[in-house]
């Protein structure tokens, strides 16, 4: 059987926050137990064909699922051909966590949490729609911890509005003391179709200035890289050995499967989607069909593309020989030009057989990327 990755999605979220875009949902709990019941018959039918090296629970919110629910979904993946090295991640938001929870995820292997906080400020916190106060937050990381949880991560975000450079550092400080294993750091997009992109059009929010936010993430990465946090990824800092081997996998092009509505799998050079209503997932499911409503043969110059824009977003960057091995051709056939004049403007680095982006060219990613996209 082939190893790969498995991507379980969870749509449902206690309320929505405001500057969310991704595929969840709040007011739809009703359908939480025809959804699970769903979900583990497309794991018993899709995903019993691989066997698994890793295996993310996201959303939306998964420990917004009630009990019963976690410990059949959680039932049902342990039915799978498990790898021993496994890394098994739950996403978990305070305001949703409970001992008894963990104590099902402790039993059903799950063996790395990740933690939506964003910010250590309850004012910010209330004014992006988040559920929780920082002392829940900090309520639940000790309970996960005095549990045996020893693989965290903790989701911030900066340019924030009404955040202050002083705001993120405080946050920074606070998550630091808690000394999780990693840490992601986002900064603030403004998506179509959430709340904030009303207020914004609006001109209601106060956002921070682009030199504060600049000052913000170069602040972040010299401070964690102090705490010890190597940065792997343009948002991700971990402790070393413990990046996130699950994201690596879809950075890398690795096969991954999804199941559940709204989510995407990636095998044999097809992108294949879900839908995203959770209704028609259900019934399509029950009667036995296929949830799939987008199937992408992917063409080998798409392929390269999304290698190189996942590759650059990598501390460590693009390694020319596995590049080689996965496309039959040298990097230098497409993009000799290219690399030689970032190179040139010291926006890109070329050294022991990779590529990647300098300080400075991480700052200015955008502009080296663009320059990535292929003719066709
Ligand atoms: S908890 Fe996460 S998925 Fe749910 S609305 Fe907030 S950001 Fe979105």
């Amino acid at each position: 059987m082939k190893n790969i990755s498995l991507y379980i999605h969870i749509p449902f979220c206690k309320q929505k926050c405001m500057y969310c875009d991704f595929p969840s949902y709040s007011g739809k709990d009703a359908l939480m137990e025809e959804y699970i019941n769903a979900l583990c018959k497309e794991i018993a039918r899709e995903a019993s064909k691989y066997s698994y090296n890793t295996v993310f629970i996201g959303g939306g919110t998964p420990s917004y699922l009630d009990e019963d629910n976690l410990e059949k979904l959680l039932n049902e993946i342990n039915k799978l051909s498990l790898n021993r090295n496994l890394e098994f991640t739950m996403e978990c938001n305070p305001g949703s966590l409970t001992k008894e929870k963990l104590d099902i995820m402790k039993r059903y292997g799950v063996n790395r949490l990740s933690l939506g906080l964003q910010s250590t400020k309850n004012s910010i916190l209330k004014e992006i729609g988040r559920i929780h106060s920082f002392e829940e937050f900090k309520s639940n990381y000790s309970l996960a911890r005095e549990m045996g949880f020893n693989n965290i991560n903790v989701d911030t975000m900066f340019g924030l509005p009404n955040q202050s450079v002083e705001d993120f550092k405080n946050t920074l400080g606070e998550i630091t003391e808690l000394n999780p294993e990693h840490i992601s750091a986002y900064s603030l997009i403004i998506e179509e179709g959430t709340v904030f992109y009303k207020l914004w059009e609006e001109d209601k929010l106060k956002l921070p200035s682009e030199d504060e936010e600049r000052e913000m993430y170069e602040y972040c990465v010299d401070y964690l890289n102090k705490k010890g946090y190597l940065q792997y990824e343009i948002s991700n800092f971990s402790k070393k050995d413990k990046e996130c081997r699950h994201n690596k996998v879809y950075w890398e092009l690795e096969k991954y499967l999804g199941c559940g509505s709204s989510s995407a799998s990636l095998i044999d050079g097809k992108r294949i989607k879900n839908t995203e209503d959770i209704k028609e997932y259900i019934e399509a499911i029950n009667s036995n069909k296929s949830a799939k409503v987008e199937i992408i043969n992917l063409k080998e110059e798409d392929l390269i593309e999304e290698f190189m824009f996942l590759g650059l977003r990598k501390k460590e960057g693009i390694d020319e020989s596995i590049f080689k091995r996965k496309f039959n051709k040298e990097l230098d056939s497409i993009y000799e030009k290219v690399i030689n004049f970032h190179i040139n403007q010291g926006l890109l680095v070329r050294e022991k057989g990779k590529i990647y982006l300098s300080k400075k060219g991480i700052e200015l990613s955008n502009y080296v990327m663009k320059d990535f996209i292929l003719d066709k």
